[in-house]
């Protein structure tokens, strides 16, 4: 029975993972059947949070799933299997979390310390975190994390939390949007609750509040969060804020509120550069247990250079396309998911392409480019062509510096991050090396 029980489960996942690719995770394969008794599918799961994370985005799917593979209605339920925390029992019906929103809340399994990838862009911003997590209230209060949009606020915010919650004895963590703040503050003034509200919200240990441009011309909201804020700050409680810019920018937000967020500790994250997009992708991938090809993995971080959600999205497209056929992942089919020509020899860029291109735009020899001469009107197109090269041909590192007079991999590797910064910050550059690429591409 156990053997037939197994089975049915292990291909109700495989059913699900190949049609809802974009919610499995590699940790399905921890969960454990338990029983399947009266149309009732009992799951053990090992996590609270991967509880949480089934029972609101996966349930109908895994149903569907045990339902195809078993021929019957089936009903699913989950059951927390952490036998450490079981036999604590002190802890077993303390509710750990302090979050209501009308609807349930769940933080995400995906965002936790281990799952971020860490890089200049960010190493402020995860080393604030990591520390106000260990000591709420004692590191840096109020913490402050700012940056545009998909670049891992959330994610940061969520991991903090999610420490908390697992210290023992639970620390009460109020982790909500600014607009949830937002709404409970009216409907608590509508319903003369603004006492409760107070209690809630100033009684946490940590309050984190995520997206706080949001208090943006906000005024009765922006008097109640001045003094939530006084009261947690006075008895050294920890609060986490974010937002899509640095307190000064946010529109019309008192100048009393500018100056408490800035008294604490103020990070702001950029946008990843190429080596941390990356590591991100490879994360993504391996949490969602699959291991697409290096080529995959650079054309995606190439394509997508300012949004890290985006990454995932193109991840999701290439892995999601793959379900539908062989499960393999190639290059050509990534293209395809991502809409991009297929490469034809046509149009295929050569190195002998590219020199002849940037050697008629700058005006310089093929003999300067190979040579050994480092004044910058030598050098820089010198760069640009390794840059293109590594962008625009499938040669690896060691070729390419071949063809530009024996040079070694690290020095083509670094011809292509001055580039790729250039183009950032540089809006010459970043014209000259566009037109280059669109003469040769459409060549
Ligand atoms: P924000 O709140 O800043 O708009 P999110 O936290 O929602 O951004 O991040 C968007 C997506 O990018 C999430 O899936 C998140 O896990 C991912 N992400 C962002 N930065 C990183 C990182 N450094 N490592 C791993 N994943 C990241
Ligand atoms: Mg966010």
């Amino acid at each position: 029975m156990g053997d037939v029980l197994s089975e049915i489960w292990d291909k109700t996942l495989r059913y699900f993972q190949k049609r809802k690719s974009d919610l499995w995770r590699s940790w399905f394969e921890q969960l454990e059947p338990i029983s399947l008794e009266n149309g009732l599918l009992r799951i053990g799961v090992p996590e609270q949070t991967w509880m949480r994370y089934l029972q609101q985005m996966c349930n109908e799917g895994l149903k569907e799933a045990a339902q195809q593979i078993t021929g019957h209605l089936l009903s699913l339920e989950y059951y927390h299997t952490d036998h450490n925390q079981l036999s604590d029992q002190r802890y077993a019906n303390e509710p750990a979390e302090t979050i209501e929103d009308g609807e349930l809340f769940c933080f995400s399994p995906d965002y936790t310390f281990d799952h971020f990838v860490v890089g200049p862009s960010n190493r402020l911003a995860h080393a604030a975190c990591t520390a106000v997590s260990e000591s709420p209230g004692q590191a840096y209060n109020p913490l402050f994390i700012h940056g545009s949009v998909g670049l891992g606020k959330t994610h940061l915010l969520q991991a903090a939390c999610q420490v908390l919650l697992k210290h023992r004895p639970p620390l009460r963590v109020s982790y909500l949007s600014c607009e949830t703040f937002i709404n409970h503050f009216i409907r608590a003034v509508e319903q003369g609750k603004l006492h409760e509200f107070r209690y809630k919200y100033r009684h946490a240990d940590m309050l984190v509040i995520d997206d706080v441009q949001f208090l943006s011309d906000q005024e009765q909201t922006q008097e109640e969060f001045f003094h939530t804020f006084n009261t947690l700050y006075q008895t050294r409680k920890q609060i986490v804020l974010s937002a899509d810019c640095s307190p000064a920018e946010i529109p019309k937000l008192e100048q009393r509120l500018v100056s408490r967020f800035n008294q604490g500790l103020v990070a702001r994250i950029d946008r990843p550069d190429f080596e941390t997009r990356m590591a991100i992708i490879h994360k993504k991938a391996q949490l969602r247990g699959i291991d697409p090809p290096e080529e995959v993995v650079t054309l995606i971080a190439r394509k997508i250079e300012s949004n890290t959600r985006e990454l995932e999205g193109a991840l999701t497209k290439v892995h999601g396309l793959a379900m539908l056929e062989n499960g393999l992942i190639t290059l050509e089919l990534a293209r395809e998911a991502l809409g991009e020509e297929p490469i034809s020899a046509h149009h295929q860029v050569t190195i002998s392409k590219i020199i002849e291109a940037v050697t008629k735009h700058f005006d310089v020899r093929l003999s300067d480019l190979q040579g050994k001469r480092r004044s910058r009107s030598i050098a820089f197109p010198r760069q640009v062509c390794m840059y293109l090269a590594r962008d625009l041909t499938n040669h690896s590192l060691e070729e390419i510096g071949g063809h530009f007079g024996g040079r070694d991999h690290t020095t083509v590797l670094h011809a292509y991050r001055t580039i790729d910064k250039l183009c950032d910050h540089d809006v010459h550059v970043r014209s000259t090396v566009a037109n280059l690429v669109s003469s040769l591409t459409q060549a």
